[in-house]
């Protein structure tokens, strides 16, 4: 019989539990390591937009929409105050491509996905500390001392990959200016309607008001900071209710309504694009490879493409080092794109001027539904080929 084909996969976000799912169904014999001693518990929600959702289908990937999430029905763009500026048609392109965008407490879309894995695939509590090129493929070093061997090492370990710090040497992170804060928390409001999406933009300034679904809203603010990532660390509930004063009724609701230790305080950052994904039979996916701001809320939906194109390209490709070098072609030009659009728009979205904040509410009010629908389009597809 023939042996199965090994991957190591490093962490177990997104991401690495979607290569996972994709390399279990194509007949891989998979390990995930994780280096939190659980999957992450507790946390914030996050948006699935439709390219993930088509992306997910195309390996059969589920997430239960009905008990974890909530498709966005609505996506409005207002001032601090409530006025409507615009509304972004984001419930139109789901119904035109077949998938919806939704919001989901992150938690469990990681159950959901974890869910998916043959038993025993994950292993909680071992750091991934580095991988040595062998005849064989690759050994992949954990931090109690193990080593495994392996076809295949994945890195999706985020943010600070250390597959990546070895693979690419140091890539310095860029702030974005801002500190945010994230939290879910029940909330009860008349304008909270089934599927409600809110922007709110301020100078320097902006949150987000999302249903994810069964009462909760997940809200996140934003707000300019010359020292955000140090700042971030120390700012209590009271200041960031100081820091909306003024702003329309349910923001304040939702921060009102949030325990103090149920906040998530963090500071931003992404990284210049790089073209290199891979080396030898190691590959990097994910904000491991393309971390991005959060402007445009397609971070999680980048992981989840890179995931399935790699996989498809691993399938269609015998040579593993050919298919991770189709893998990293194909994908760059995406999602380096991505990564300068939601550095651009974070730009607009925090301007602090009050002529820069005139002139961006007066051209998001001037764009008519057609332009902004042609805009999103292209992001919100999952072309598997392109
Ligand atoms: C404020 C904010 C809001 C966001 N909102 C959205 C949104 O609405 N929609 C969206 O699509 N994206 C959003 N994103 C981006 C999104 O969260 C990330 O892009 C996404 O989580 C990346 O997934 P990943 O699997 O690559 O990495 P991660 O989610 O970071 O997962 C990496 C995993 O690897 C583990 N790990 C780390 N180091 C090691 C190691 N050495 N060994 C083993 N395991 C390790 C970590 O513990 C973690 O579990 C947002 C980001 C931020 C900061």
């Amino acid at each position: 019989m023939k042996e199965l084909r090994k991957a190591i996969v490093a962490g177990a976000g997104i991401g690495g539990l979607t290569a996972a799912i994709a390399l279990q169904r194509a007949g891989w014999q998979v390990k995930v390591v994780e280096a939190a001693p659980t999957l992450r518990a507790s946390g914030t929600g996050l948006s699935v937009m439709a390219n993930a959702m088509a992306a997910l289908h195309s390996i059969d990937a589920h997430v239960p929409v009905e008990q974890a999430g909530q498709v966005i029905r609505q996506f409005f763009f207002k001032k601090h105050n409530g006025e409507p500026i615009t509304s972004m048609p984001i419930h139109e392109i789901g119904e035109q491509l077949g998938y919806p965008s939704l919001n989901i407490q992150r938690p469990l879309l990681l159950r959901a996905l974890a869910q998916q894995l043959t038993p025993d695939t994950l292993t909680t509590g071992l750091r991934c500390v580095g991988y040595a090129h062998c005849p064989e493929g690759v050994q992949v070093s954990f931090e109690d001392g193990s080593t495994h061997q392996a076809d295949l090492l994945i890195g999706a370990d985020g943010l600070n990959s250390v597959i990546r710090q070895q693979m690419l040497g140091e890539t310095p992170t860029r702030p974005s200016g801002y500190i945010a804060w994230l939290a879910v928390t029940p909330l009860s409001h008349p304008l909270l309607t089934e599927g409600y999406v809110a922007h709110y933009w301020g100078r320097g300034k902006r949150f987000g008001l999302c249903d994810v679904g069964d009462g909760q809203a997940y809200w996140w603010g934003t707000c300019n900071h010359g020292n955000a990532a140090e700042a971030a660390l120390r700012i209590s509930k009271q200041e960031v209710l100081d820091t909306y004063a003024g702003w329309s009724a349910e923001v304040l609701a939702a921060i009102e309504a949030t325990p103090e230790n149920a906040i998530l305080k963090m500071h931003a950052r992404d990284r210049a694009p790089v073209e290199q994904f891979c080396d030898g039979q190691v590959v990097l996916l994910g904000d491991a490879a393309h971390p991005m701001l959060p402007s445009l809320g397609q971070g999680a939906a980048q992981a989840i493409e890179d995931a399935v194109v790699l996989v498809d390209h691993l399938g269609q490709t015998p040579d593993l080092r050919s298919a991770l070098a189709h893998y990293q072609a194909r994908r760059h030009p995406r999602v380096n794109g991505i990564v300068n659009a939601a550095r651009f728009m974070s730009g607009i979205e925090q301007a602090e001027s009050r002529f820069a904040c005139w002139l961006r509410e007066w051209y998001f009010r001037l764009t008519p539904q057609s332009s902004l629908r042609k805009k999103n389009i292209d992001i919100l597809s999952f072309k598997p080929n392109a």
